[in-house]
This record gives structure tokens, C-alpha cells and sequence, in this order.
């Protein structure tokens, strides 16, 4: 069996409801940015940024970072050769391309959480093939597990947590 080691460094997005107050370098001022709900994943390397795009009023755009994932394990190298983690990688853990690598577990571990993050959401946001709500099926029949425990969907993940995943 296949196991994916994930790290994941977790930061929460804008306090204020979808704007935020910052200096922008073309308007020479500080300005209210407001999120444009566009998200966008840079690769580099090994790390995987995701930022969402806000717009100051004049149009001017800010990358907000929200997340760096770091992909690293004894078994990356299956992982690289059938998913590139740079170009044009898959920015989120998608659950087919895994299957078709053989991958049979992802193993992600917390290294930063700025913020809480409730389980069934932080990984509707970044699996892609499963709605929240099977992820709260899988969470509630232990195929998605924290730190060994079987858990409930609502349960907030913090540093040095372990959420492994059975993709079967
Ligand atoms: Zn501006």
C-alpha cells in the first residue's frame, strides 16, 4: 500500500469579512483591498502557494497568501514521477489521480495552523473528488482519522496534528 506524506501549513484568510485595509503600491496609499473570491496556486519547487486575489478600488491587484504546502516523503518519488509537483501540478489532493498512482492513504501533517480549521472543511477546500459531505461520511466511519482517534467532522485541527486519509 501506498502512503502519501503531506505537510501542510495552514493560515487563516482575512479576519474582516472579504476586504482588508493595506497599502497599495500603485495607488501610493492605504486603500481597501476586497477579495475577488479568486483563488490561484503557484508551485515552486517543492511548495504549493495558494493565494486569493484582492482588488483595491482602482483595480489593483494583491495576492493574499493563504496556504504553502510542502510535499515530501520516503515515498515522494512516486508521487513526482505520476504527479509533477512543480509546473503544472495539481494544486489540490485529487482522489483520482492518487488512485491511479496506487496511492492508498494520504498522511498530512500540521506543521503550522494560523487559525482553526474545522476537519470536514479544510479538506473540502483542498480534495478534490469528494463533496463535504462524504468527507463527513468517511470522517464519521474512520476512514478519515486524526491522530490515530476516529473523530467527528466538526473537530478543529491544530499543530502537529496527523489526518490520515484511506482513499480506497
Ligand atoms: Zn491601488
Amino acid at each position: 500500500m501506498h502512503t502519501i506524506e503531506l505537510f501542510w501549513t495552514l493560515q487563516a484568510s482575512a479576519n474582516t469579512a472579504g476586504s482588508i485595509e493595506r497599502h497599495c503600491k500603485n495607488c501610493g496609499k492605504t486603500v481597501r483591498f476586497t477579495d475577488t473570491n479568486i483563488r490561484r496556486h503557484n508551485a515552486n519547487g517543492k511548495n504549493v502557494y495558494r493565494f486569493s486575489i484582492y482588488k483595491c478600488e482602482k483595480g489593483h491587484t494583491w495576492n493574499k497568501k493563504l496556504a504553502i504546502y510542502k510535499s515530501f516523503s520516503e515515498h515522494a518519488e512516486i508521487l513526482e514521477e505520476a504527479l509533477p509537483i512543480d509546473g503544472d501540478a495539481p494544486e489540490q489532493i485529487n482522489i483520482s489521480d492518487y488512485l491511479a498512482c496506487g496511492i492508498k492513504e494520504v498522511k498530512i501533517i500540521i506543521d503550522h495552523a494560523d487559525g482553526r480549521f474545522r476537519i470536514d472543511k479544510l479538506l473540502a477546500e483542498q480534495l478534490v473528488g469528494w463533496s463535504r459531505t462524504q468527507i463527513a461520511q468517511r470522517i464519521k466511519a474512520g476512514l478519515i482519522r486524526l491522530n490515530d482517534q476516529q473523530i467527528k467532522p466538526g473537530v478543529a485541527v491544530s499543530v502537529n496534528d496527523r489526518i490520515s486519509i484511506l482513499i480506497e
